[in-house]
């Protein structure tokens, strides 16, 4: 993807100007913004992973007919699939779209199936940074679920961001554990079912584990590797700043 210069010069301080305005926000205050200021160019990505009922329960209070992009990559769990039905049902939500990796990228790149055990990254990008790169197209800006407190790069994480020419709004950057677990338990959102067997973070199947005591919320995420993020969270267009981090 090319931008132009001024066009990046200027969502960029369109992004300072946000973050700094949205720094300490309540996520509801952060979601009502970015509709205001986006309106149908605005979607959110979810992984209807173990923190994402939170998120998805205010933007059901926002604007429950938001455009929720899922990435359905082959790969994903029952259970997950299950919980993004029933979750979005849950909710109300109206436009829950689920992005699929294309066929022919599937046929030439990953015809058995076992990339992920080849490249990871390789894997990452045919399901999951093409389909929401395609996805994306329609969009000027997109809200995401990362928190600070994951650690790693996400310690810098902004309110507001901009990469690839899109704004990127994190609502929950500031959010604790403790506070993602009493808004869930005030509003009564029910858990991904594989939270009680252990897993704080969940992705894909092959690439998902249970993490130890006292391990990272994403230590189980590329266990062995030292892969952490699936890499659509690294900005690809000139003078943006790299960002890894990612809620999926
Ligand atoms: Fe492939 Fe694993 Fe990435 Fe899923 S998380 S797309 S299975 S490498």
């Amino acid at each position: 993807m090319a931008y132009d210069n001024v066009e990046t010069s200027k969502i960029l301080s369109r992004a300072e100007v946000l973050d700094a305005q949205l720094r300490n926000a309540h996520p509801r205050e952060i979601l009502a913004t970015a509709v205001r200021e986006y309106g149908d160019s605005l979607a959110l990505v979810s992984s209807f992973g173990a923190e994402s009922a939170v998120l998805l329960h205010l933007v059901s209070q926002v604007k429950p007919d938001l455009p929720v992009l899922f990435l359905d990559t082959g790969m994903q769990f029952g259970q997950t699939l299950d919980y993004r039905k029933t979750l979005a049902a849950h909710l109300g939500l109206t436009d829950v779209r689920d992005l699929r990796p294309h066929y022919q990228d599937l046929a030439t790149g990953d015809p058995d199936n076992k990339l992920w055990q080849r490249d990871t990254d390789a894997c990452c990008n045919i399901r999951k940074v093409m389909p929401l790169d395609r996805a994306l197209g329609e969009f000027d800006a997109w809200i995401t679920g990362r928190k600070r407190f994951h650690g790693g790069d996400r310690l810098r994480l902004r309110v507001v961001e901009e990469a690839d020419g899109k704004l990127k709004f994190n609502p929950l950057a500031n959010w604790t554990k403790a506070d993602l677990d009493a808004y869930a338990a005030e509003h009564g959102l029910p858990a991904h079912p594989l939270v009680a067997q252990g897993f704080p973070s969940i992705g894909c199947w092959p690439c998902t584990h249970p993490a130890d005591e006292g391990d990272d919320v994403r230590a189980g995420r590329w266990k062995g590797l030292e892969k952490t993020e699936c890499g659509i969270h690294v900005a690809r267009a000139p003078g943006a700043t790299v960002d890894v981090g990612g809620d999926i």
